[in-house]
């Protein structure tokens, strides 16, 4: 009988412990794996470092990319187009313009009333999707439907101001597609994107088509101005504030622009304005530098995106990329750990985590981060995870998001640089020194787009990065304006200031 309890108690002594060994050694495994996703992570981070010295090196960069985009056609990765805008709006003027924005499935419409100092009396805005079969038509085809759809609502919004009203009005027309200028009002159409295939429009002149299009329909108006949008914005930015020197839109993609002096324009020696500048579209979402802390995942993006090697900066730092960077970091962790519980295919979807969704990951403040537990259920069918790694979902949003912010920070001041606006007086030799003698000219830049405007965190990482840059003397001088619908409004505010009653100033010789 002692035996028996004895070897009961030996048994259950031995069963205590091996069902103790199983649950240190599950623990164990369970550290490993956390530790490695935590690893992970803080590499990721490592690689994406950004700090203040290698920023610098970032705007140092910018500014020889821009000095060669200047000096030759194609020598450098920034093409640095000509936009022949070298008459920025600066508030004085007077009347009624149209504008026209065709930047991808939506097309807007738009008429402002300007009513000098600064002010903009009346705005009216139309939104209109490009009907499908328009966008593989024929240009006859695709320009009278805008012009058809400008006549419409010429008649519909104008009930204070009859059609004959509108006779001989400007219009500036943004047109988002890679376009060859030719004059403020000239351009050819390179090649098509977003979908788009008229094939008989490449190399034709786009005013050309619209003005046609529009005489078809009756409309007497001048299209006074082609302008990308962050032309656009800049003429808002400049409208507003003449001290706005330069624009920067991030949004679905990215880009900038600023005024830059004729002469130093080399690739165009012989560039005549009467204001002595002239507006620099940068096309800076195809930026590059070894400085820019690339990862991995960056590569593999870029391996797998429409267009491999092109576009670099943009698929570092805009809204079309950066929640499928996210994805990705994610997708790796659920591959080394199980953390994430069984690995979803929604991890291998490219784009599925959208950026406004990885911003409402960012900014949850709730305390047990229910929206990012019903972002993971509901877009990348991941359950029930526990808080820390809804934690770290945050934390590779942050990481993301602090990079890419605080490279938009670092292209802004690479541009300061080049026109000698970010107090150091740079390594151009700009004639205007924005620092002089101690002195330091206020200097404004305008910005446009979703991700700047919409997403708080992204733009206080913007801001604050400009301000680490630059300095704590200088940085009060440098203000970053957000801009609501600097396309739009700015072609329209372009048209007023190149409009066809003023004569052409600008010749290339
Ligand atoms: P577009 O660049 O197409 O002209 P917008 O300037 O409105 O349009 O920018 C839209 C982009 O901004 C979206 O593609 C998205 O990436 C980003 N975005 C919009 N809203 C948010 C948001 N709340 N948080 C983060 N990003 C956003
Ligand atoms: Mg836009």
């Amino acid at each position: 009988m002692g035996k028996l309890v004895l070897g009961i108690a030996v048994g259950c002594a031995v069963m205590s412990c091996v069902i103790a060994g199983v649950m240190v050694g599950r623990r164990i495994r369970s550290r490993r794996r956390w530790w490695n996703v935590v690893t992970t992570v803080e590499e990721f981070k490592e690689t994406t470092e950004t700090s203040v010295e290698r920023l610098r090196q970032v705007v140092d960069a910018m500014v020889v990319e821009m000095h060669a985009g200047l000096a030759s056609e194609g020598g450098s990765k920034l093409k640095m187009l000509l936009t022949f805008v070298e008459k920025l709006p600066d508030g004085s003027e007077n009347g009624i313009y149209y504008a026209l924005h065709v930047g991808g499935t939506n097309f807007r419409i738009l008429r402002i009333q300007l009513g000098g100092q600064r002010s903009i009396l009346a705005h009216d805005v139309d939104r209109k999707p490009i009907p499908q079969i328009l966008m593989t038509s024929t240009s006859e085809e695709f320009f009278d439907f805008i012009a058809l759809s400008l006549k419409e609502f010429i008649e519909r919004k104008g009930d204070n101001l009859q059609l004959s009203h509108d006779r001989g009005k400007d219009l500036g027309f943004t047109f988002s597609f890679p376009v060859k200028q030719t004059s403020v009002s000239s351009g050819t159409l390179i090649k098509w994107t977003k979908g788009f295939a008229i094939e008989d429009m490449v190399e034709k002149d786009v005013v050309e088509c619209l003005q046609k299009a529009l005489s078809r329909r009756g409309l007497d108006m001048n299209v006074a101005a082609l302008v990308n949008d962050s032309v656009g914005t800049l003429a808002v930015g400049h409208f507003l504030d003449n001290d706005t020197v330069a624009a920067v839109v991030i949004g679905t993609g990215t880009n900038a622009c600023y005024i830059e002096r004729a002469d130093a324009v080399i690739k165009c020696q012989g560039l005549l304005t009467t204001s002595g500048g002239m507006v620099i579209n940068m096309e800076w979402g195809n930026f590059w530098s070894s400085h820019l802390p690339r990862t991995s995942y960056d590569i593999d993006l870029d391996a797998e995106s429409q267009n491999p090697n092109d576009q670099g900066f943009e698929k570092m730092i805009s809204g079309m990329y950066l929640g499928d960077i996210v994805r990705r970091v994610i997708h790796r962790l659920s591959l080394e750990s199980d953390v994430f519980g069984p690995l979803s295919s929604k991890l291998s979807t490219r784009f599925v985590l959208s950026t406004p969704l990885m911003a409402a990951i960012h900014e949850d403040d709730s305390s047990d981060l229910s929206q990012v537990a019903k972002i993971l259920e509901e877009t990348l069918d991941i359950h029930d995870v526990p808080l820390k790694v809804r934690k770290i979902m945050v934390k590779v949003c942050d990481v993301v998001t602090r990079r890419a912010a605080r490279l938009v920070a670092a292209g802004i001041v690479g541009i300061l640089k080049k026109i000698s606006r970010d107090g150091t007086g740079g390594i151009s030799s700009g004639r205007n020194k924005g620092y002089k003698s101690g002195k330091m000219r206020r200097t404004v830049v305008a910005v446009e787009g979703g991700l700047y405007t919409s997403y708080t965190i992204f733009r206080e990482y913007l801001n604050e990065a400009v301000a680490e840059i630059l300095g704590e003397e200088i940085a009060p001088y440098v203000i970053l304006k957000t801009m609501e619908d600097g396309s739009g409004i700015g072609a329209a505010m372009l048209a007023a200031a190149n409009s066809a009653r003023n004569v052409d100033t600008v010749q290339v010789l």
